[in-house]
Parts: C-alpha cells; structure tokens; sequence
C-alpha cells in the first residue's frame, strides 16, 4: 500500500524523542525574520518560538523577490537572519542570488530528510505540498493518472494549469527533466500546451474554481489550496467540492511531485545562533504540526501526525528525488516552457 512516509530511520527517531522531551534552550535576545509565506497562521509559530526561547521575532514580510532583492541591497549590513520562503526554484534562487549562508546542524540534519534539505545546507524544507491533477467527475470518465498523461491528445482544450512565470510550473518542469531527460520533458510541455483549454491564468485556487465553472475539466494545483477548500469556505469552490476528483499522479513510478516551503539563514545574520535556533525550531513536532493543522501542508520531518483535512486527500506515495537535483534543473525547465509557448 503506498504511504504518505517513508518509515522514521533510527537516528531522526533518537533525534525526534530529544527534540520533543526537551523544551527548546533560553536564549536571549531577537531574530530578524524575512518572511515571504503568506499564510495568517504561521502566527501561531512565531509566538511559540518568542516564548519558549525568549527571543524576539521582527518579521519583515513581502514577495519573495524583492525580499532578495532586498537582501542583496543590503550587503554585510542587511539585518536580516532568516529567509522563509516558498517552492524550490526560489530557494535556489536565494542561494545563487549569495543571500544564504551554509550552516552546520545536528538536529536539522537528523529531522529533515535529505532530499528536503539543500546538498550545501543552504536551505531546508519545512512543509511540503504535492502538486497533483484534479478533475471534474461528471465529465471525465478517465483522468489522467500521472504527470506525463497530461500530454495525452485525448485530453485537448481540458487542461488548466499555471502559468510559466510561476514557480510551481518551472519546479514541476524541472522534476520532470530530472525524470524524464530534457528531450522528453520538451515533448511533455509542448504537448500539454497544446491541451490547454485556456491561457495560464490566476492562481492555484483559480484552476480549481474553472473546472467547478465548466471551463476546466482538468487542472493542477498543490493540494493544500483543496484541502483549505475542505476546511473552511473558499469562494467558488467549497460549494461544489462533491464534483471535483483528484488524482495522487505516478503511483506507480517515481510519485507525486512534491514543493517545498522552508528557508535558510541569511549570509550576513547578525544573530546566527538565534537563526539556527529558529530553523531547528522549525523542525520539531509542534512547529510540524503547525504547518499541516494552519495551512493543510504536509510536515516535512517524518512521523509527524496531518490534519484532518488533509488526511481527506488520503495516503500516497510522494516523489522524494532530491530537492537539490530539481533546483539544478530549473534553468533548462524555463527555457523548455519558452520553446513549447507556455505562457
Ligand atoms: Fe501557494
């Protein structure tokens, strides 16, 4: 039977039961945060850091690029101690951009899988969302059941799905060159545009309300933007959520593509102890569990429990090749979307 998890290996477990036994360290003093996640819940995480550590958060919020920007502007003095941000290829993105900075830790090494963490430890994955297809059940008999069925002809002017400039396209394209080989991963693209059955357009929750109007009859979104729908009402969706199916994609190969939300300690921290603390906070049961019950993601350390909205979406195997391998393709990924016309 396909599971969410692979089974907890014996030192994360070791390093599991420490992290949970043993209230985080006092430390004083604060912590500049720049945050692009954003979720209104991730509250509840920052207050239980200042309070188990006693240490302030000043959190600076914005889009991701200019937070990078921002970053880079500022040099050796940027205040800033930790990036937190979404999706692969914007990770990487902060790590080529020179705003991170490489760190040594135990307890993140022991918590977080391997293939969330970045191969030079300049970014780790906190929670995870698997980017899957859903359908509309009235009208497809058949939906496609993996990643490389969407280039399928039978499926022409059905599919919705972002567009090139989003990240969650480019890291997607980019798992299936790693895949696929960038030869097949050009056919893919060029084909599944030619399924389109509208420009790219909107956001994730605007692919899923086209298949409740009829525009759509498949699209692709990361499910906690389904699994919100589940919890509480989103506008043009929630209403019609009996007609919407989804599909866990290549089961029965490498997986369901999985995006990473997480983040990194900024190359210049002036309170590095304090960032490290953070990432490693971020890391154990309680932060974990704030992802998946806050913002319907899947915790990125093994063992740790879902919500029950997203437990909805039920068990299935996720895709763990290397975070950092993906991130490696995603120059030749934006390059295929350009040449198959994605837009
Ligand atoms: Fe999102």
């Amino acid at each position: 039977m396909p599971s969410f998890r692979t089974p907890l290996a014996c030192a994360g477990l070791a390093a599991a039961m420490m992290l949970a036994s043993s209230p985080l360290a006092l430390a004083n003093g604060e912590l500049n945060l720049y945050s692009s996640r954003h979720y209104d819940t991730d509250e509840r995480l920052y207050s239980d850091f200042e309070e188990a550590t006693g240490i302030k958060i000043n959190r600076i919020e914005g889009n991701a690029d200019e937070l990078i920007a921002r970053m880079q502007a500022e040099g050796a003095n940027s205040p800033a101690d930790v990036l937190l941000t979404v999706d692969t290829s914007r990770l990487e993105r902060a790590k080529d951009a020179g705003v991170l900075q490489p760190i040594e830790s135990d307890v993140l090494a022991a918590r977080l899988p391997d293939y969330v963490r970045d191969d030079s430890n300049q970014w780790y994955g906190f929670s995870q969302r698997a980017r899957i297809i859903f359908y509309d059940k009235n009208d497809v008999a058949e939906p496609p059941m993996s990643y490389e069925d969407l280039a399928d002809p039978k499926y022409a002017g059905q599919i919705c799905i972002r567009s090139s400039s989003n990240v969650y396209t480019q890291t997607i394209t980019a798992a299936l060159v790693e895949h696929l080989g960038e030869e097949e991963a050009r056919d893919w693209a060029t084909a599944v545009v030619g399924n389109f059955a509208r420009d790219p357009q909107g956001g994730d929750t605007d692919q899923l309300r086209g298949i409740v109007s009829g525009e759509c009859d498949i699209a692709m979104s990361n499910t906690y933007y389904f699994a919100r729908a589940i919890r509480k009402p989103v506008k043009g969706v929630s209403d019609d959520l009996d007609m919407i199916g989804w599909v866990f994609p290549n089961q029965d190969s490498y997986g369901a593509h999985m995006n990473l939300s997480g983040g990194g300690v900024a190359a210049h921290a002036p309170n590095k102890d304090n960032a490290v603390l953070f990432l490693e906070y971020l890391a154990s049961d309680q932060a974990q569990k704030y992802f998946s019950a806050g913002n319907d993601e899947y915790p990125a350390a093994p063992g740790v429990g879902i919500s029950p909205s997203v437990a909805q979406l039920g068990f299935f195997k996720p895709d763990d090749v290397d975070a950092s391998a993906i991130a490696a393709n995603i120059p030749a990924a934006q390059k295929i979307l350009n040449e198959a016309g994605w837009k």
